[in-house]
């Protein structure tokens, strides 16, 4: 057994957890037998006090796992940071560096649940289908109101054509779409496939439909801005199931206003750790960013839903275990894409 076992026993702390994360790691533990110790708080610098005897943390998209929450879990013998979630912003690799944690994260559990997720959100702002749905059922079948377009010969623009982005244009290009793409390296397979990879300028001059793939770091950080908005053409579609910081909130609230971006498809918000996966139904939301986004017709929220399928939570936690019991005795899974530190 490996130092980090025998130190501290083979218990998880797992946070911000709802009922389903429960279900499925419950399920398929018991091929490996880690003690679960499930936690619905968020972690951030007050709650990581929660963890005892503890080994491995587990963690979630909006947990904080900034340099204070990364000293106080190496004080308390925590060895191994596990995301179970494919982006890695809210994790400071630095400090975990520093203090000697490892992390590891699930990179590719179902990239067609979110690129699916995208395209479900293109349908729906376009032929307006939740808006019909309320509409029969309150027997009023009219139809104005409700004009969408063919999808059939438009151009979507794909920002970061990695897992999520490569099996989106799979689906654009099955619709009949041009796909452009922009990324950082090319894909000669999505261009054998008919993707065209262009300038980032040519994404949004030349786009119906923007979809955004890339992950959130400091050259993506409000990529869609003031200008590159300027830039686009007028009554475009903008979809982000990627990481809410890729757009400035107040400029796409502008050009919503404008009438310059005619759709606004969002399953990622930039302040959504404040609100998403939760039941708030009952209380007064003082976020007026979001407040606005909401009252537009044209604008489609959805609560960073695009990895919840069947599938995707199954290799979610079959991946999350099995990187850890790697790691736990000290297999090395540097080949393995899991590995961040
Ligand atoms: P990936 O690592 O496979 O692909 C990311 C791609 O972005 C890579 O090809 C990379 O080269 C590219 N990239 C990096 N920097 C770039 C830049 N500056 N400009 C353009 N492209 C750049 O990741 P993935 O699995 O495809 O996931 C993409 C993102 O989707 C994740 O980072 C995560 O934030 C988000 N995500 C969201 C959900 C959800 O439920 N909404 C679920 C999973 C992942």
């Amino acid at each position: 057994m490996s130092v980090i076992a025998s130190q501290t026993g083979n218990k998880i702390a797992f946070f911000s957890t709802q009922p389903y994360d429960k279900s499925f790691f419950n399920k398929y533990n018991s091929d490996f037998g880690f003690e679960l110790d499930f936690f619905e708080t968020q972690l951030n610098p007050q709650t990581a006090t929660l963890i005892q005897d503890c080994a491995i943390v587990c963690v979630f998209v909006n947990d904080i796992v900034n340099e204070a929450v990364i000293k106080q879990l190496a004080a308390k013998k925590v060895r191994i940071i596990a995301l179970r979630c494919a982006g890695f912003n809210n994790v400071d690799l630095e400090a975990a560096k520093k203090y000697n944690l490892k992390v590891c994260r699930v990179p590719a559990y179902s990239p067609q649940a979110v690129a699916e997720h995208a395209m479900a959100m293109i349908l729906t702002l376009n032929r307006k289908t939740h808006k019909a749905y309320n509409r029969v059922r309150e027997q009023n079948f009219s139809l104005n109101g409700l004009l969408g377009f063919d999808l059939f010969g438009k151009t979507i623009g794909i920002i970061g054509t990695g897992n999520i982005g490569k099996a989106f244009a799979k689906i654009a290009l099955g619709f009949g779409c041009k796909v452009l793409a922009y990324d950082i390296v090319t894909n000669d397979e999505m261009i054998k496939d008919g993707v065209e990879f262009v300038s980032l300028e040519t994404i949004f001059k030349s786009s119906d439909i923007i979809s955004l793939h890339c992950p959130l770091n400091d050259q993506t950080k409000h990529i869609i801005n003031k200008d590159s908005i300027a830039l686009m053409k007028d009554s475009v579609m903008i979809i982000n199931t990627s990481r809410g910081g890729l757009i400035e909130t107040a400029c796409v609230i502008e050009g919503l206003k404008e009438g310059k971006i005619g759709y606004l498809g969002i399953d990622v918000y930039e302040q959504e750790e404040k609100l998403f996966f939760r039941d708030l139904s009952a209380d007064i939301i003082q976020d007026d960013a979001i407040q606005r986004l909401m009252s537009f017709p044209n604008v489609l929220v959805t609560a960073h839903q695009a990895f919840f399928t069947n599938e995707a939570l199954t290799q979610i936690a079959l991946v999350t275990f099995n990187n850890i019991k790697l790691l736990l005795t000290d297999n090395d899974i540097e080949h393995k894409a899991g590995l961040l530190v």
